[in-house]
């Protein structure tokens, strides 16, 4: 945690939810404040000057993603979408639309803490353009492309490498399928999902000790994948 606490936008209908989240995350150092439409939520996050955003989709004003959307055409805030269950295809829509982050209902405190930290440390590290990324065992060496499995140099595929250099770059965090195909393969590839399975099931094959029960390169089903963060 930084010296200063960050400061989350929590835009969250339910008061139950915002009282939890208000205390647990109090708890840990966060401040919050709150907005209980997308409406208020959209005009705190120009008055306010948030470090992030937690943002629930089922809002009764305006839907979550309309939310996103708005806020992408000002900022750059960190978001982190809460979605229940029924919220499954709005989830995907919100992540495409520019949110960074997703947690779906119910869900731990402990959790919702590490993705925040996660999404903060996104941001610092896009500020300083980190030169080497480590998780657990893997080392990767951006300036020079070189990747390290406990020491051992892995040679990656030019594709494998992109997909592992996107996934670093949001460390942590969820990225969907279709942000990795347009982003590795291009705007006209977002719907070959099998291209991204095959690859991801090599990366993990190079990569993951027990590729079935991956410890690096998670997947989020329905949604897309997470390299597990630093911490
Ligand atoms: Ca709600």
């Amino acid at each position: 945690m930084t010296q200063s606490s960050p400061l989350i936008l929590l835009i969250e209908d339910d008061p139950q939810t915002r009282r939890f989240l208000k205390t647990s995350l109090g708890g840990r150092g966060w401040r919050i404040v709150e907005a209980e439409s997308g409406k208020t939520g959209l005009s705190m996050a120009k008055s306010e000057n948030p470090d992030l955003a937690i943002l629930d989709l089922g809002l009764p004003d305006l839907d979550g993603v309309s939310v996103v959307r708005c806020l992408r055409l000002v900022s750059d805030l960190p978001i982190l979408i809460l979605s229940a269950r029924t919220q499954e295809r709005d989830k995907v829509e919100a992540l495409d639309a520019g949110a960074d982050d997703y947690l779906a209902k119910p869900f731990s405190t402990g959790e919702l803490d590490a993705r925040l930290r996660a999404l903060l440390r996104r941001v610092v590290k896009a500020a300083i353009n980190g030169e080497t990324f480590e998780t657990g065992e893997l080392k990767v060496d951006l300036a020079r492309r070189k990747v390290f499995m406990a020491g051992n140099e892995i040679r990656l595929t030019p594709i494998e490498y992109r997909i592992l250099h996107l996934l670093i770059r949001h460390a942590g965090l969820v990225v969907t399928h279709r942000h990795l195909l347009k982003d590795v393969w291009g705007p006209d590839h977002v719907h070959d999902s099998h291209y991204l399975r095959i690859y991801m099931g090599q990366l993990r094959h190079k990569l993951e000790a027990d590729p079935a029960r991956p410890r690096y390169l998670l997947t989020e089903v329905g949604v897309g994948y997470r390299l597990s963060g630093n911490d």
